[in-house]
This record gives C-alpha cells, sequence and structure tokens, in this order.
C-alpha cells in the first residue's frame, strides 16, 4: 500500500496474549500479524492476518519473518537458535535472543543474577544423585527441582522430598535445575517496560497467589509492602533489564521473606500478573509491550485507583461460560471480564475478571465472585456484598466476604 508508513507487528504464538495485544494494536492503528500454531487458537480467532505454521520450524519462521517489522513473542518456547539466525539473518526480534534465553532457561537466568548480585534462592545444578545429594546436605529436604527449559504454570516444577525421585527424572532431562524450597511469607511480581532506546517504566509491585502453581489471583499494589521493598525491587527489576538489555515488557516474578525478596523467574512478555493493567492502569501492558517493540515513548504506567485486582477464571466442570454473563454484569457493572476464547478443561486458565476501587476487600470480592461465577464454581448468586456506601474505611473489611488466601496479610 502505496504512502503507508504504520509497521507490522508479527508476534509469535497464538494464544490469549497474542489475542489480548490485538486490540492494542488495532488502536495505536499498527499492523498485526500472528504465527499461530493452529487455526482456532485464542488469536487465531479474531485476528484476521494469521499464519498457521509451526514456530519450531526455521523455514516457517523465516518466511513469517518476511512479513512483518518486527517480530515479539506470545511465548518463550521459540528455539534460541532460530532467533539468533534470524538477528543474524537482519531481521528485528524484540526481546532478542540475548535477553530472551534468560526467560528460556532458569539455570542461565539463576546465574545471571549471581553474576549481578541480585537475590537469588540457593540454587544448584543437578546432573546426578551425586549432585542432588551434596545439594540436599546444603539445603535439607525437600527441595525444589525444575526443569531448566519449557516448564509454564509449574508443569516442570516438583517438590523433591526423596531423591530416589530425582533419578527418574534425569533419565528423561539431563540437567536440572534445583532451588532451595524458600519459605516465603507471599509471593510478588513485577512488570517493566523498556525500549531499544532506553526508556523504562515501571509498574507498582503487585502480590501474586498461586493455586497448584498457577496464577490465580494479583493484588495492585501488593498490600503493606513496605516502601524501602518496593524500591529495592524497582531497582532490580531495572538492573536486569538494563543489563539484559531487553525490549518490550518484562515480568519478574519473587519470593517476598522477612528480610526482603528472592527472584524466582523472568517473562519477557505480557504476563498474566499484569492483566490488571488493561483496567487498572493508565497503559496496560499490551499497549506498552506494542510501544517498546515499536521503540516508541512508553505510556503511563500509573494506576487508576487505590486498588486493582485480577483473578483468573479457571476452568470448572462446567463449560457455559457465557450464560453466567448475565447475572455477573447485571450484578456487577463495574467489573471487567476477559476471555480467551478456549474450551473449558478443568485448572485451564479460560479468562480472568479485573476489578479496581478504593477498598481492597470490596474490590477483591466482586472480581472474586465475578470470576467464581463464570467458572461455575459454587458460589451463592446473591452474596451480600456491601456496597460503596455502606462502607465505612473500619467496616470495611468487616463486612466483605473472606476466604482465607495468603494477599489476606498486610
Ligand atoms: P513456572 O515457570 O511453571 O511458572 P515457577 O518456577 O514459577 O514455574 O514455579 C511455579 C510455582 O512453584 C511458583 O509460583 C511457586 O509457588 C512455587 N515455587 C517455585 N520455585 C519455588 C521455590 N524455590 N521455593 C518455593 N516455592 C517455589
Amino acid at each position: 500500500m502505496a504512502g503507508v508508513t504504520f509497521p507490522t507487528i508479527g508476534v509469535i504464538g497464538g494464544g490469549q496474549l497474542a489475542r489480548m495485544l490485538a486490540p492494542a494494536a488495532e488502536a495505536l492503528g499498527v499492523r498485526f500479524a500472528v504465527l499461530s500454531e493452529s487455526a482456532d487458537a485464542p488469536a487465531a480467532q479474531v485476528i484476521h492476518d494469521v499464519t498457521v505454521g509451526d514456530y519450531t520450524d526455521f523455514a516457517t519462521l523465516k518466511s513469517f519473518a518476511e512479513t512483518v517489522d518486527v517480530i515479539t513473542f506470545d511465548h518463550e518456547h521459540v528455539p534460541p537458535e532460530h532467533l539468533e539466525a534470524l538477528v543474524a539473518a537482519g531481521y528485528t526480534v524484540r526481546p532478542g535472543p540475548r535477553a530472551l534465553i534468560f526467560a528460556q532457561d532458569k539455570i542461565l537466568m539463576r546465574r545471571k543474577m549471581d553474576d549481578l548480585g541480585l537475590p537469588n534462592p540457593r540454587w544448584a545444578e543437578i546432573g546426578s544423585l551425586a549432585d542432588a545429594e551434596a545439594f540436599a546436605a546444603e539445603v535439607g529436604l525437600p527441595f525444589v527441582l525444575k526443569t531448566p527449559r519449557g516448564g509454564y504454570d509449574g508443569k516442570g516444577v516438583r517438590v523433591i522430598s526423596d531423591l530416589a525421585e530425582v533419578t527418574d527424572w534425569l533419565a528423561e532431562v539431563p540437567v536440572l535445575l534445583a532451588e532451595e524450597k524458600v519459605d516465603f511469607t507471599r509471593e510478588l511480581a513485577v512488570m517493566v517496560g523498556r525500549s531499544p532506546m532506553g526508556q523504562t517504566a515501571v509498574w507498582p509491585v503487585v502480590e501474586t497467589w498461586q493455586q497448584d502453581g498457577v496464577c490465580k489471583e494479583a493484588i495492585a499494589p501488593a498490600p503493606g509492602l513496605p516502601g524501602q521493598k518496593a524500591t529495592a525491587i524497582t531497582e532490580a527489576v531495572l538492573t536486569v533489564a538494563g543489563a539484559l538489555d531487553v525490549t518490550g515488557v518484562m515480568a519478574m516474578e519473587m519470593f517476598e521473606t522477612p528480610d526482603g525478596f528472592l527472584i524466582n523467574e523472568f517473562a519477557m512478555r505480557p504476563h498474566n500478573t499484569g492483566h490488571w493493567t488493561q483496567d487498572g492502569s493508565v497503559t496496560s501492558q499490551f499497549e506498552q509491550h506494542l510501544r517498546a517493540v515499536l521503540d516508541l515513548p512508553l505510556g503511563s504506567p500509573a494506576a487508576r485507583d487505590e486498588v486493582s485486582v485480577m483473578v483468573n477464571i479457571l476452568g470448572a466442570d462446567h463449560e457455559d461460560l457465557y450464560h453466567p454473563y448475565l447475572h455477573v454484569m447485571a450484578h456487577d457493572p463495574d467489573v471487567k471480564v476477559h476471555l480467551y476464547g478456549k474450551d473449558v478443561s478443568p485448572g485451564r486458565k479460560v479468562g480472568h475478571v479485573n476489578a479496581y476501587g478504593a477498598d481492597r476487600a470490596l474490590v477483591l470480592a466482586r472480581a472474586r465472585h465475578a470470576a467464581d461465577f463464570i467458572a461455575g464454581v459454587d458460589v451463592d448468586p446473591h452474596p451480600s456484598l456491601p456496597t460503596p456506601a455502606d462502607l465505612t474505611p473500619e467496616g470495611a473489611e468487616d463486612t466483605a466476604p473472606r476466604q482465607t488466601s495468603p494477599e489476606e496479610r498486610d
């Protein structure tokens, strides 16, 4: 098209992150193409410029790269050597493979964090039973064992109480990452956007709650996080983003401990712990990722309200996600529902709900109710939620329905 100056962003992977990048691309007027693993993947359902192909095949990646200006990612599973070859051939890949490798390989990441002087749990590379015995002698049992590459949502993470399990796993994966089992007070995450020109923008640190290794909730800002800790975390994520020359958005997941925090892992793409930014921040992580990979000035990461909450909709035994809309939308016109177009299966992330407001207990209760109701979890359709008019600052926490979960601590 003559006169068209708007670039085309090419996303590898057709999952929900690519799907949620699409409205941001549409709003900015940039063109958007996806290399999807299947024709009915979440992004392929809503984007017209879809190539269905195998991201592990270099020829497929290269012909996709030829049709776009910037390549970016929905997931971390593209073989690093293919990305290096694309860069060598002159294609623009953001984040670049030299940064992305630290989100792809947890052993390289641990080494890099040690080099940067950032707080790691105690860890070791495990290639034999003797290595595992030596590590167990140092940190005790149980410890945590991980596949260095390819894990997600807790798949690829095991708690080891009996060293015989190590031998079994080593038969499948030659080198594993062992970490001390951190006795954390809660899990935290922080996201940063960074552009090639080096501009950065950091969103507030969030508290996250994982259920069976899957993120269930995020609360922004993390309740009761001391200012000094928030500053140390912000400095750490900026150090990593700068040292690795990250482009795009990056999530840093952490364990909070009484003395500070320990780094868990990184994702160099939009991330579940940043979904709250779609409705709760001036600039969503999806828009920021596009701005950053295009080397445009970044948007404000400021929160829109005092508290924002994201609750994932995890598949239960009920497949109809549409009919619950009637109740959820009538009950609370302020919650925002995001569904991914996925078939329901137990525990699968099929969508999320965002809510924001002034009172944390109320915002959490509203988002949980909507998420559970849509999933079909057995919930009271008419919970006696406090209305803002009923709330006094003191009374708020007492009247909201509560579940016990780690984020309830201040
Ligand atoms: P994935 O890459 O699959 O998301 P993670 O490494 O983030 O896997 O681990 C998933 C979850 O397992 C974490 O969110 C945390 O709850 C728990 N976990 C992981 N590593 C440790 C550790 N060293 N100590 C304690 N819990 C851990």
